[in-house]
C-alpha cells in the first residue's frame, strides 16, 4: 500500500480509540458524520482519510463498526504487542516507564538503556536497565524496532547514531532537539515545553497581555 499522508497517520489511533468505544456501547454502524460529532473532525476530512484504504463503507450505510475496528486495529498493530525500548532513565524516562501503555493500547516497553553504573542493571517499574553499550544486542535480541529517546538534550545527536546503528526504525523524540535522521528513520516529536508555551502564546494572547501597557 503506498504511504498515507502524516496528518491521516496521525488520526488513524483517534479512529480507532472511537470505534472501541462505539462497539462497546453496542452499536454496529455508524455515519462519517457520527463519527465527526465524536472527534471533532469534519466528516469530509474523515471520508478523505478513509478513502486511502479503499472502500470502507457503502454509501448511504455508513461504516461497518466491527469490520472497521478490525482494518485499524491490524492497520496500527493493535491485534499484537509491540515491545518497544527506552533510552535514558531519568526522571521523564521514569514516568514513561510507569506509564502502563498497555492498558489501553497493545504496547509495552520491555527494555531501557542508561549510561548511568548506578541504575544499569536496576529494574524500573518492572523494566529490566541495559547498559548502552549492550543496545544493539539486546534490540535485535528483542526485534525491537521503536525507541523513545528521553536522553539529556546534549547527547541527543549522537543517540541517534547509536540506535540507527542498532536497528532502530522509529524514534519517539521527547528532547527539545530537531534531529537529523536518516531517510529510513521515522521520528515523532514530543516536545512538552514546546506544547506549553504554545498554549501560554494562544492564552496570553486572548487575555492581551501581550499589548503594549
Ligand atoms: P529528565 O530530562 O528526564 O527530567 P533528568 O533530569 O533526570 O531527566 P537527564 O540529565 O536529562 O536527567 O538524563 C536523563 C537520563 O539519561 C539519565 O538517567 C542519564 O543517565 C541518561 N543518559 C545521559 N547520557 C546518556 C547517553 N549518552 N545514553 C543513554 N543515556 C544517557
Amino acid at each position: 500500500m503506498k504511504e498515507i499522508p502524516r496528518a491521516t497517520a496521525r488520526r488513524l489511533p483517534l479512529y480507532y480509540r472511537y470505534l472501541h468505544n462505539f462497539k462497546n456501547m453496542g452499536k454496529t454502524r455508524i455515519s462519517s458524520s457520527e463519527l465527526s460529532d465524536a472527534i471533532k473532525v469534519d466528516s469530509a476530512t474523515i471520508r478523505r482519510d478513509f478513502s486511502h484504504f479503499g472502500a470502507l463503507g457503502k454509501r448511504g450505510y455508513g461504516y461497518d463498526v466491527e469490520a472497521l475496528l478490525d482494518f485499524f486495529s491490524r492497520q496500527l498493530y493493535q491485534d499484537r504487542l509491540t515491545t518497544v525500548a527506552l533510552i535514558g532513565v531519568g526522571n521523564l524516562g521514569n514516568a514513561l516507564l510507569n506509564y502502563n501503555f498497555k492498558r489501553t493500547n497493545n504496547i509495552r516497553i520491555g527494555a531501557a538503556f542508561d549510561i548511568n553504573p548506578e541504575i544499569v542493571g536496576t529494574v524500573h517499574s518492572g523494566v529490566p536497565v541495559y547498559p548502552m553499550s549492550e543496545l544493539k544486542e539486546r534490540i535485535q535480541e528483542m526485534e525491537i524496532l521503536i525507541a523513545i529517546m528521553t536522553v539529556p538534550e546534549k547527547v541527543a545527536q549522537d543517540t541517534v547514531s547509536e540506535l540507527g546503528e542498532a536497528g532502530i526504525q522509529g524514534i519517539l523524540n521527547f528532547t527539545p532537539v530537531v534531529l537529523d535522521v536518516p531517510e529510513d528513520i521515522h521520528v515523532q516529536n514530543v516536545d512538552l515545553a514546546n506544547e506549553l508555551q504554545t498554549l501560554i502564546y494562544y492564552i496570553g494572547n486572548r487575555n492581551g497581555n501581550n499589548k503594549k501597557k
